[in-house]
């Protein structure tokens, strides 16, 4: 599959548009995107941030992959194509949300370089802000949150990130999250820090 992405959409209402509703709701509406190993925090930080994100007066909304491979994309697996697939349909639907001025904290592991240049084509570099939730592999494999490290090194799981299947750190134009020695709460107010450096959300 290619990572062609399309225009605008050709019909957009004009009224209510994004600018009535971000006045409406009193905020911008903005893409955070969580990178990251499986176990190495995204969920975790993702709902911590939102919650205070939501504690501060802001409308939030988290996409989880968990949650967006139960429904809109429960047709995929995880060849290089479906996973390409899975991440155009959520970049799609937080363009919508972003759009409705909702802050929308996407945590995806998202291996690739391509696939998150993709995310940020569709949504838009302006409300796009990508964060690496930095933990090493061994650590990961250490929490196992999921049983998954050990299902993957026993064979029973192919193409496992960071395994058997590649992940590419983020090199540019990124937040970096160290969660080795913090706490997920330490971790999210890191990144509402780098929130506000970006501008205003209000
Ligand atoms: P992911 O969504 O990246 O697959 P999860 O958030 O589901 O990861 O799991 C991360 C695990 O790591 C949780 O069990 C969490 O309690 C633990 N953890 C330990 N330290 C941190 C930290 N600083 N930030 C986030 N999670 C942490």
């Amino acid at each position: 599959m290619s990572l062609h992405v399309i225009g605008p959409y050709e019909h957009s209402a004009p009224f209510p548009d994004r600018e009535d509703k971000e006045k409406l709701i009193g905020q911008r509406g903005m893409c955070i995107w969580m990178t990251g190993l499986s176990g190495s925090g995204k969920t975790t930080i993702g709902n911590a941030l939102a919650r205070m994100l939501h504690e501060a007066g802001h409308l939030t909304q988290v996409l989880d992959g968990d949650i967006i491979r139960q429904g809109i994309c429960r047709d995929l697996g995880f060849s290089e194509d479906d996973r390409a697939e899975n991440i155009r349909r959520t970049a799609e639907v937080s363009r919508l949300f972003v759009h409705a001025g909702i802050i929308t904290i996407c945590c995806f592991i998202s291996p690739t370089k391509a696939l998150r240049r993709m995310a940020k084509e569709i949504i838009g570099a302006e409300d796009f802000l990508e964060i690496f939730i930095n933990t090493p592999f061994e650590v990961c494999e250490q929490r196992d949150v999921k049983g998954l490290y050990r299902k993957a090194r026993a064979g029973a799981i192919k193409d496992f990130t960071g395994l058997d299947a590649p992940f590419e750190a983020p090199d540019v134009d990124f937040v970096d999250i160290t969660t080795v020695g913090n706490t997920a709460e330490g971790c999210a107010v890191k990144i509402l820090h780098a929130i506000s450096r970006r501008g205003p959300i209000r």
